[in-house]
Order: C-alpha cells, then sequence, then structure tokens
C-alpha cells in the first residue's frame, strides 16, 4: 500500500501537530477545518514550533520550508477524499465524527485508510457506519504531538492486518512507537490517565487541596512532570468530560463517574489552555489557580 498524501480532518491542537510531522516525514498533507480561523492559527503553530525546532538543531532551516510547503488546507471536506490515509481528529463528539465520516464517505478513493484520532470512542462503531470497517482504525496521538514519541493504533472488530501494518509503517516512518491496544473504552493510554485526573478534580472538589498543593504534590510526590490539573487544562477539560463518559457509559461502573466540578468547568466554557482559563487563568503570566 502507497501511501504518499494524508488527509487530515480538524486543525485544533492535535490536527496541527499531527500535520507537522506527517509533513517533516515528508508526507503531502492536506487539512481540513470548518473554521478558516483555525486553519490560520494552525498554519502560525506549525511554523512557530518548526521554528523552534530549528534553533534546537533538530532539524534544519530547508527541512522547516519543505516542511511548510507539503501542508495545504481547505474547507472543503471531499477534497480529503484524494487523500492516501485520513486522520479525523476533530472534536470528541461521537455525532460529530460520524456526520463527518458519512458526508466524506461518498467522496472516498477506494483504497483510501479511514482512521480517527479519538482518544476514547468505540472504533468499531465509528467503522461500522462507514462504507469500509475493513479499512477503518484507530490511529491515537499524544499531545504535544511532535514531541510525544507513542502513538497507540487500535483496531475495531473488523480491521483488517493489511491496514494495521500499513498505519504501522507509517508510525515507523514518523520515528514514533506504535502501541497496539484493543478496542474498548479510551484504550490503553487514557484508561489510565483520565480517571486519575478526574479523582484530582475530585480531590480539588472535596477540598482535600487546592489546585497548586495538588499539582505540587503530584509533582514532587510522585514525580509527574506535570500536576495532574496543568494536565488536563493542557488536554482540554471538554476532552477530559467527554473521555470520562464514554468511559462512565461504555463500561458501566460507578468509579468513572465524571466529577461534577469538571462538568461546571466545561458548562462555564473554562476548557484550559486553549479558551485561556481552566483550572488556571493563563490570561496572566505566570497563570494564576482558579481555586
Ligand atoms: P480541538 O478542540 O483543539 O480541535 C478540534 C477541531 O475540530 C477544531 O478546530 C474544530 O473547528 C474542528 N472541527 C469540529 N467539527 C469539525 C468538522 N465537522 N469538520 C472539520 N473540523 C471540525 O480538539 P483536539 O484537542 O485537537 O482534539 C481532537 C481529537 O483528538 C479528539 O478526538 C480528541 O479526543 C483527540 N485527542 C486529543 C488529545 C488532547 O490532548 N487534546 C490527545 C489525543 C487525542
Amino acid at each position: 500500500m502507497n501511501i504518499q498524501m494524508i488527509g487530515v480532518i480538524g486543525a485544533g491542537q492535535m490536527g496541527n501537530g499531527i500535520a507537522h510531522v506527517m509533513a517533516l516525514a515528508g508526507y503531502d498533507v492536506l487539512m481540513v477545518d470548518i473554521n478558516q480561523e483555525a486553519l490560520d492559527k494552525a498554519l502560525i503553530i506549525i511554523e512557530k514550533n518548526l521554528v523552534r525546532q530549528v534553533s534546537r538543531g533538530k532539524i534544519t532551516e530547508i527541512e522547516m520550508k519543505e516542511t511548510l510547503s507539503r501542508i495545504n488546507t481547505t474547507l472543503q471536506l471531499p477534497e480529503i477524499g484524494q487523500t492516501d490515509l485520513v486522520i479525523e481528529a476533530a472534536t470528541e463528539r461521537e455525532s460529530v465524527k460520524q456526520a463527518i465520516f458519512e458526508d466524506l464517505v461518498p467522496h472516498l478513493k477506494p483504497d483510501t485508510i479511514l482512521t480517527s484520532n479519538t482518544s476514547s470512542i468505540s472504533i468499531t462503531r465509528l467503522g461500522s457506519r462507514t462504507d469500509r470497517p475493513e479499512k477503518f482504525m484507530g490511529f491515537h496521538f499524544m499531545n504535544p504531538v511532535p514531541v510525544m514519541q507513542l502513538v497507540e493504533l487500535i483496531r475495531g472488530i473488523a480491521t483488517e492486518d493489511v491496514t494495521f501494518k500499513a498505519c504501522k509503517s507509517v508510525v515507523d516512518k514518523l520515528g514514533k512507537t506504535a502501541a497496539s491496544a484493543e478496542d474498548f473504552p479510551a484504550f490503553i493510554v487514557n484508561r489510565i490517565l483520565m480517571p486519575m485526573i478526574n479523582e484530582a478534580v475530585y480531590t480539588l472538589y472535596e477540598g482535600v487541596g487546592s489546585v497548586k498543593s495538588i499539582d505540587q504534590s503530584m509533582r514532587l510526590g510522585a514525580n509527574h512532570p506535570m500536576g495532574p490539573l496543568e494536565l488536563a487544562d493542557f488536554i482540554g477539560l471538554d476532552t477530559c468530560l467527554a473521555i470520562m463518559n464514554v468511559l462512565h457509559d461504555g463500561l458501566a461502573d460507578t468509579k468513572y463517574r465524571p466529577c461534577p466540578l469538571l462538568t461546571k468547568y466545561v458548562e462555564a466554557g473554562w476548557l484550559g489552555r486553549k479558551t485561556e482559563r481552566g483550572f488556571y487563568d493563563y490570561r496572566s503570566n505566570p497563570p494564576v489557580p482558579t481555586r
């Protein structure tokens, strides 16, 4: 299977990172969003991150220019149909993802592999709503994509081996490490990470500690590079809540009950870094805890 052109759906924090690493590895990238501003912002972020890589001596200026020249953007979802491998990285909501696949499928080449960067949603269910469950799988990058080494690859029940192998060879070309995960809610990394973040929010909710003391305790007491609440802000509180809901619904166990305080922050539109406010207020430097 010859993969040359990658389609990226969604130009948010994950989409821009995926476009970055794919183009740097030599793939042509076409990125789509429903929002021109998101596309413009993504290109600015990619350039900023590439400039940082040049200044650290990780890539040359020529590589940076070539990488940027390989990334194109569009507002027209059907144009993604001409690519060889599609990675959907839109908002973590099943209805959004299903609507995207429904609109895209009629425009796909017969051989195109369709994947989702979903953090938690059933790959089997997403794939079953397309015309190609055997060419459908989970392609789950970690945030920030240019820095993090792992990619989780998730087969749905119908995913064919040849599809898995093609995706694995893309991960190899990126110089990243693939971990194979079974298709159960939130896969491996988020099955373990999200309940910890949710528990940190409960610890705050019950007044056991403040934002500052909870993060400091886990950084200095468990040697985590980031505190769990900082990390939640970094991931996006809407995404954290969506993943907890998938765990709660999918595994029907009360231990996955999302903390009401997490729901409250999302209701307020305080989604973390991407909206400049979450457990910290990023409008001041250094960020100030909001509780
Ligand atoms: P984000 O909110 O930063 O970006 C989502 C983007 O999708 C936005 O630009 C939005 O305009 C776009 N979008 C929404 N509907 C669309 C549509 N119909 N067509 C095209 N674009 C559309 O979210 P994110 O953090 O980049 O997360 C994206 C996906 O990646 C989610 O499935 C999430 O679970 C997954 N993921 C997130 C992280 C993380 O740490 N944030 C890590 C791994 C995977």
